[in-house]
């Protein structure tokens, strides 16, 4: 497979960038991840639209649709046309001398490339998570290379035996370390509202149009921890996670919430399959 790098298909062992790119040094890029199922792009507008955003949240003039051709012939490249595949694009600031002050005259570093994703049987999985403390910064809606906070929050679920760690803020449930969370209440599916506290998932849009769809009742509104007893149903959802029902969540080593039931995740989950393979 070829990487995509400032105007160049590479080999992934040729493709070098400097080590004074702001990318490398604070973080300072974006990114973004869209699924190809079997060649075709799922929701490629959107995810080139949320990439637009971030670019423009951190100010790096850069023209997010100008990569979509790029991204068809990645999958091409990689002869992923009858897989399940993903594209990953890094948009960096670019290289200059080693400081806060951003140059005035810098070059943006672009990378792309393809890559195969398994994605058969998700629906057969459930996960065990846990809960911590919400510790990124206020601007999760910025889908930034920086992503200390999330590797961490996850290594301390995978190094405990969980699939994911569930963040709180204030006691209030934002979205997981590497997903969009839902609560079912009363029949009524719950999650967190847009704006600075999550991602804006792309996934997590497609299964508020779903439920709209089916007449089921989305209410944006974040889920209190101790609201956890009224709930029948917890799912996270993403781009390489699809949709996965939570069998249990363990906080501060206590079990907070098994699943009471996992019906409507079910009809979730068979609806998206119809249409993300239609
Ligand atoms: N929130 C975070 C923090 C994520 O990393 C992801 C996965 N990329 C998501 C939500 C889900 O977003 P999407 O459905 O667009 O992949």
């Amino acid at each position: 497979a070829e990487v995509y790098l400032n105007g160049k298909w590479l080999k992934p062992d040729e493709a070098f960038i400097s080590v004074f790119d702001r990318a490398f040094m604070f973080g300072d890029g974006i990114y973004e991840v869209t699924l190809f199922y079997k060649g075709k792009g799922f929701r490629l507008k959107e995810h080139l639209k949320r990439l637009q955003y971030s670019l423009d949240q951190i100010q790096i003039a850069f023209d997010a649709f100008s990569l979509e051709n790029l991204m068809l012939e990645a999958i091409d490249r990689a002869d992923l046309n009858n897989a399940d595949a993903a594209v990953y694009i890094q948009v960096s600031r670019g290289a200059g001398p080693r400081s806060h002050f951003i140059p005035e005259k810098i070059k943006t570093t672009i990378l792309l490339y393809a890559f195969p994703v398994a994605l058969e049987g998700f629906e057969n999985k459930t996960w065990e998570v846990m809960a911590t403390e919400d510790k990124r910064w206020h601007r999760c809606d910025i889908k930034s290379t920086a992503l200390l906070a999330n590797v961490m929050a996850n290594e301390e679920a995978i190094a405990a035996g969980f699939h994911e760690n569930l963040l709180v803020r204030k006691g209030y449930f934002t979205e997981g370390s590497h997903s969009s969370l839902f609560f079912v209440k009363y029949g009524v599916v719950h999650t967190h509202p847009e704006g600075p506290e999550i991602l804006s998932g792309i996934t997590r849009a497609e299964v508020i149009k779903i439920c709209t769809d089916l007449n089921i009742k989305v209410i944006e509104k974040a889920v209190h921890i101790d609201e956890l007893v009224e709930v029948e149903e917890v799912f996270v959802t993403g781009t390489t996670t699809q949709i996965i029902p939570i069998s249990s969540i363990t906080h501060k080593d206590k079990t907070v919430y098994t699943t009471r039931k996992d019906s409507l995740t079910k009809k979730l989950q068979q609806v998206f399959i119809k249409r993300t393979r239609a």
